[in-house]
């Protein structure tokens, strides 16, 4: 029977470390500990956020609420349910670098299955050990593959939808459903499911196939290696925060503006509110430095989204997503 706790702190449950007391609190680590909760979420009178690895959100705390407005579902299904050769000619619909490397000529190809609230450096590890390339760009990123999958994770313009091929959702709408290539799409630090003619906004992805081509253990070794370090000598990776905080703006031919850029021009970096500040490093993460609050992060948030409007007329908007 699925344990639902009551007034949880969720401070350290994020990587950036603000989060006030939930109302109530559920750690989902199996399929059925999901449907579970489903049974019995009417009776909770609130609604529920979805947590992942807490990576990539600031939530309110008490300098916002003294308590929550909403409970969390924490998605920890974290095992391993496949790895098997895949044939790709049997399947209809394949995820991009599936097909660019089939092009090339390339036929060895691995299917791998995964519980939402596996850690992407675990996926990184095995992906190092077989040689299955594709997500070397997570390197560096303490994120899971429920969350990564929602936003479209990506970095050194490789993102996870190259290699995603299936997925696992529960929505109160249609149950517990896959969603196979076709009807999944990814944009910009965001997945799109697609249920018929509608989209659906609010599934608790539970688990993730991703279809690797697998090349030399050591040319996959190397890129994790290289991409780690050149996040480790532009990003605060030690620093308790919640990456980029803002996303790239579009250019008029649809490129992409460094978010970063435009923040260090700005002269943010560095700029602080009592314990929270733009980092020295890169001036689009933001940094708690010791008991930062959340109303601090919004300001330097607003503060920060002003100046770039004033100074270049463009409108940034935040990629952390915020729970308030
Ligand atoms: C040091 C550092 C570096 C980072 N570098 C990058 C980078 O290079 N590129 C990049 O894209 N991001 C980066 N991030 C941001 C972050 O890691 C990603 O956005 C990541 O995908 C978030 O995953 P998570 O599991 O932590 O999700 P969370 O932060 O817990 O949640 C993020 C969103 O996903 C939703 N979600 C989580 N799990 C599920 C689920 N099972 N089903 C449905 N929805 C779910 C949440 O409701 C929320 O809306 C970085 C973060 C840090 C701290």
């Amino acid at each position: 029977m699925l344990r639902i706790e009551h007034s949880v702190e969720l401070k350290n449950k994020t990587t950036i470390r603000l989060g006030g007391c939930a109302p109530y609190y559920a750690a989902i680590r199996s399929k059925e500990d999901l449907l579970d909760f489903a049974e019995q979420e009417p009776n909770m009178n609130l609604p529920f956020r979805i947590l992942g690895g807490g990576s990539n959100l600031i939530i309110a705390d008490a300098s916002i609420h003294k308590e929550l407005p909403f409970g969390v579902l924490d998605i920890d299904i974290s095992d391993i349910e496949e790895i098997q050769p895949f044939k790709p000619s049997e399947a209809e619909f394949l995820p991009p670098l599936v097909q660019k490397k089939l092009q090339e000529g390339h036929k060895n190809f691995t299917k791998v299955t995964v519980g939402a609230g596996y850690k992407i450096p675990k996926l990184l590890q095995l992906c190092k050990a077989n040689g299955f390339t594709g997500l070397e760009g997570l390197a560096g990123i303490p994120c899971r593959t429920g969350g990564t999958v929602a936003m479209n994770a990506g970095a050194f313009g490789t993102e996870i939808n190259d290699v995603l091929y299936e997925t696992e959702i529960f929505s109160k709408k249609t149950g517990l459903r896959k969603f196979s290539r076709n009807a999944m799409r990814g944009e910009y630090r965001k997945m799109h499911f697609q249920c018929g003619e509608k989209e659906t906004e609010d599934g608790i992805i539970l688990s993730a196939s991703f279809i690797f081509p697998a090349v030399n253990a050591e040319e996959v070794q190397n890129k994790i290696r290289e991409n780690y370090f050149r996040k480790k000598n532009t990003q605060p990776l030690q620093a308790f925060t919640a990456g980029c905080v803002f996303k790239n703006p579009e250019n008029e031919n649809g490129g992409k503006i460094s978010a970063g850029l435009l923040l260090d021009k700005a002269g943010m970096k560095n700029t602080q509110v009592n314990a929270m500040r733009f980092s020295p490093v890169h001036a689009s993460f933001l940094e708690n430095t010791g008991n930062g609050t959340t109303k601090d992060a919004l300001e330097l948030l607003a503060l920060a989204k002003d100046k770039v409007l004033t100074l270049f007329n463009i409108q940034l908007e935040e990629e952390v997503k915020i729970w308030i």
